[in-house]
């Protein structure tokens, strides 16, 4: 599949976002909303307007949930092969339209295009893939005992809320929405208010495929309103929520008096571990690849670099090099390979942490300043900060940036103490060609997800998520199903046990 994208299309993919309000979608229509608020929309390229959207509140997010509820049971009842047929045309669609995609979600996000470009078609293959499990969704387990025949079945759960945010924000609606749908619930989604602009793309696509009206539902809208309110809704079954730690702390507040379930993909400070007999040139490149890509702005990104001393100051040398060779400039450019960050907030938040640092007295080794492209934007220069230990803040707290934090370590067990060291537990990435070794490490660390000699390689089918105040639950294959069902089980006699009687003397 050809990820060249035309960029001479981009004015006119955006000129719609320029000029008109981004409406919700409810009910299988593009809607204003009864609040008559909206919201400016910038782009982080020069913090221009991109146009504005509409901020709902609890009245839209009402009339999203009682879409979603009316729209429940056909979608429910509709054969797996007919929602698989459907859901399969949602990838085509996607794919039809990945250039429209992948465009809009720079300019509104800030990531470049050459991610985005894969990200779109990431998207089209999340709905593939769930789309040929729709009728294995609901399977359950025989479980025989001596007098009876137990078996389970999975039944949707309902009209679910998907919550999601910024940093790809295509892909990772369509992570989350595309098994909600093959499970058989239906979706109300509340987008991040700083890169609203796909969600429409995604709703028009839905549309066109010939999803039924109310099964995907778009309501836009600031967190504090649109959000809470989606998590607050008794209609709604289930929170899937992509975003900050602190973020999914308030959600579970806000979801107990409704009892609501709940799946966490939260935020990261993800160790990579380079022993001294690693293949140096392939963990090289793995380690600039994660942290450097995506603008850092990616929850898995390897934002710890912890490296055996005898290695240490050679390895960090030669990343300088490369990092001193990463190019910032515009997302639509094709060359370029750090964009500017999504918001002057985030931007703002970055930067401080360069101050941390130096008040921390690190050496900030390479970047540490804001970059200008065409004296514009949110760019910050790639960034390397060399001699930290655990206690530093920018070893322990998430940037979220294009921002690297090195470590040294003498031995496994001291890389394992370093490794553990943090509230977080989502991903660890380690390199070292002693298979024995790989393994103990792996063993223990406290991620969700670890990579042995890889970077970010991803299996749709393995479980994606976790540890710490890195989330709770798994997505991907089977687990995603297990969050958007109900597990039932059915218990049915052979007719031979014997009934204990009461009442009979
Ligand atoms: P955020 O938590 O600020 O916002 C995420 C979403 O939550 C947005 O749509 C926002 O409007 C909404 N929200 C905010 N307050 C809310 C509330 N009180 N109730 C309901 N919804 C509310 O996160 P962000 O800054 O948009 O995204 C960056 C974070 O996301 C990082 O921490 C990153 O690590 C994390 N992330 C995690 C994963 C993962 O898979 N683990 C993937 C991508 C991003």
């Amino acid at each position: 599949m050809s990820l060249k994208v035309n960029l001479e299309k981009a004015d006119e993919y955006l000129a719609r976002f320029r000029s008109n309000t981004l409406p919700h979608f409810i009910g299988g229509r593009h809607d204003l909303g009864t609040s008559g608020r909206t919201l400016v929309n910038t782009t982080p390229t020069d913090g221009t307007r991109l146009g504005e959207f509409a901020a709902g509140g609890a009245g839209e997010i009402d009339a999203a949930a009682a879409a979603a509820r009316e729209a429940f049971e056909e979608w429910k009842a509709m054969p797996g092969k007919e929602r698989r047929a459907l859901l399969h045309r949602v990838a085509d669609l996607i794919v039809a339209r990945r250039e429209e995609i992948a465009i809009v979600e720079s300019m509104d996000c800030g990531q470049p295009i050459r991610f985005m470009s894969k990200a779109a078609l990431r998207g089209a293959e999340n709905f593939r893939f769930f789309a040929d499990r729709c009728e294995e969704a609901r399977n359950g387990l025989s479980l025989p005992a001596e007098e009876h025949v137990n078996y389970t079945m999975r039944q949707p759960i309902g009209p679910v809320g998907v919550i999601t945010p910024w940093n790809t924000p295509f892909m990772l609606s369509t992570w989350k929405i595309a098994p909600a749908l093959a499970a058989g619930c239906t979706v109300v989604h509340k987008p991040a208010e700083w890169s609203p602009c796909s969600a429409l793309l995604l709703a028009e696509i839905v549309k066109e495929a010939g999803i039924p009206d109310g099964v995907l539902n778009t309501v836009h809208g600031l967190g504090e309103e649109a959000g809470r309110a989606l998590t607050e809704h008794p209609d709604i079954q289930a929170i899937s929520f992509v975003g900050a730690s602190a973020t999914g702390s308030a959600i579970q507040a806000q979801g107990a008096a409704t009892l609501k379930r709940l799946h966490f993909e939260l935020g990261g400070k993800n160790p990579v571990l380079v022993f001294d007999d690693a293949d140096l040139e392939r963990a090289l490149d793995a380690v600039t690849f994660m942290i450097f890509s995506l603008n850092g702005e990616r929850c898995t990104s390897s934002s710890r670099l912890l490296v055996q001393s005898g290695i240490h100051d050679d390895f960090v040398a030669r990343l300088s090099d490369r990092i001193a060779r990463l190019r910032v400039g515009h997302p639509l450019d094709p060359e370029t390979e750090i964009g500017p960050l999504i918001h002057r907030r985030h931007f703002e938040k970055v930067m401080g942490y360069f101050e941390i640092a130096r008040a921390e007295l690190l050496e900030v080794r390479m970047g540490g300043t804001a970059e200008k492209i065409d004296a514009k934007g949110h760019y910050v220069a790639p960034t390397l900060l060399c001699g930290a230990t655990s206690d530093n803040r920018v070893a322990r707290e998430e940037i979220f940036g294009p921002v690297l934090t090195t470590l040294r370590f003498d031995d496994e067990a001291e890389a394992i103490r370093i490794a553990n060291d943090v509230d977080y537990g989502l991903a660890g990435y380690v390199w070292t060609q002693d298979v024995g070794r790989a393994h103990r490490v792996a063993q223990a660390m406290d991620a969700g997800m670890i990579w042995v000699n890889s970077e970010n390689n991803r299996h749709l089918p393995t479980p994606f998520g976790g540890m710490k105040r890195s989330g709770i639950g798994r997505d991907g294959g089977d687990w995603s199903f297990d969050f958007y069902t109900e597990t039932k089980n059915v218990c049915v006699a052979l007719g031979t046990h014997s009934i204990p009687s009461l009442g009979k003397s």
